[in-house]
């Protein structure tokens, strides 16, 4: 039986990864499918403290997982489809095999929200996208939108005007939610435009890639045909926890339910990261909770060892 098993490999993992590995622990990190988690979409980190001059996302992924790895963490990547409560533990279904630990922490981020409207499933992959990082290379000289009124999309919107001719950001009110310094940005950039209180209701193409989209103005529900060649959704995340249904409380969101140290409603799970933060949801706040999950399942062990 392992000690301690971290599922996911993102800021929080890893930073609970490095604490229980200096601990002793030998803790087993499960990856899934989007290894190093959302930190390897994204691009400069500029709020992460410690680099006055910011750091590539997968860059601090990768220095962080070495640290872990350093101090003796071991990895696998796997798709862990349930946890069930053992004697003395728990038991994880992975696709192959099945992993029995006296103590978990989960961390295992959350996904791309998508819109869920018609044509989005047809063109997804053929100008539709959840990364402006991994796909915008590909809209170089394109007129694209990005749906969305957040830091993602923001940060989206701005990558993109290295590729593309012009970006259009599509929000469905009158103001950003975006932080100001990222708003600033956006509103000085000429190849940025806004379109404001506007809804994506189809994606539209010509069977191979995508040409334009339907807009609905929330106020008037206007239809518009807008042209356009690439749709970035940057309309935010779903926790990652499907796969813990019935094992532990989960909010009316689906979001893990923890306390302030970190701990579940089972004994000896506790949770970090995205996966049970609506608030903050920053890469140093994960990497915090990552900090006091480990801390607190050391310490879970210590006493029931
Ligand atoms: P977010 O802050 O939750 O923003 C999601 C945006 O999508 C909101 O503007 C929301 O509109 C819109 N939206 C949600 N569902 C929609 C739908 N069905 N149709 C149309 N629009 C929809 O998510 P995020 O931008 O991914 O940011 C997540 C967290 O990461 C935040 O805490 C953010 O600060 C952080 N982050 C920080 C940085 C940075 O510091 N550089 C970069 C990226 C992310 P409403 O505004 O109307 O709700």
């Amino acid at each position: 039986m392992e000690k301690v098993v971290i599922l996911g490999s993102g800021i929080a993992g890893l930073t609970a990864a490095v604490y229980c590995a200096r601990a002793e622990l030998s803790p087993l990190v499960i990856g899934g499918p989007q290894e190093g988690g959302q930190l390897t979409l994204t691009t400069k980190v500029e709020n992460f403290p410690g680099f006055p001059e910011g750091i590539q996302g997968p860059q601090l992924v990768q220095h962080t997982r070495e640290q872990a790895q350093k101090f003796g963490a071991r990895f696998a990547t796997d798709s862990i489809t349930s946890v069930k409560e053992i004697s003395g533990g728990y038991e994880l279904t992975a696709s192959e095999r099945t992993i029995q630990t006296q103590t978990l922490i989960i961390a295992s981020g959350a996904s791309a929200r998508w819109l869920n409207v018609k044509g989005e499933e047809q063109y997804k992959g053929k100008g539709v996208t959840t990364c402006a990082t991994c796909d915008g290379f590909f809209y170089k000289d394109k007129e694209v939108i990005v749906v969305g009124g957040g830091d993602s999309a923001c940060e989206e919107a701005l990558f993109l005007t290295k590729f593309c001719t012009k970006v259009t950001i599509i929000h469905r009110r009158d103001q950003l939610r975006a932080s100001v310094i990222m708003q600033e940005r956006v509103k000085k950039n000429d190849k940025i435009d806004i379109r404001w209180n506007n809804i994506v209701d189809q994606i539209k193409g010509d069977g191979k890639h995508v040409t334009g989209v339907d807009l609905v103005d929330v106020n008037t529900g206007e239809v518009e045909d807008f042209a356009t060649q690439g749709v970035f959704l940057a309309i935010g995340h779903i926790p990652n926890t499907s796969f813990l249904k019935g094992l532990v409380d989960l909010n009316d969101k689906g979001y893990l339910i923890t306390d302030r140290f970190m701990h579940t409603s089972k004994k000896g799970v506790f949770g970090a990261g995205d996966v049970q933060d609506l608030v903050y949801r920053q890469a140093i706040t994960a990497a915090g909770s990552g900090c006091k999950a480990a801390m607190e399942a050391e310490k879970y062990l210590a006493e029931h060892d």
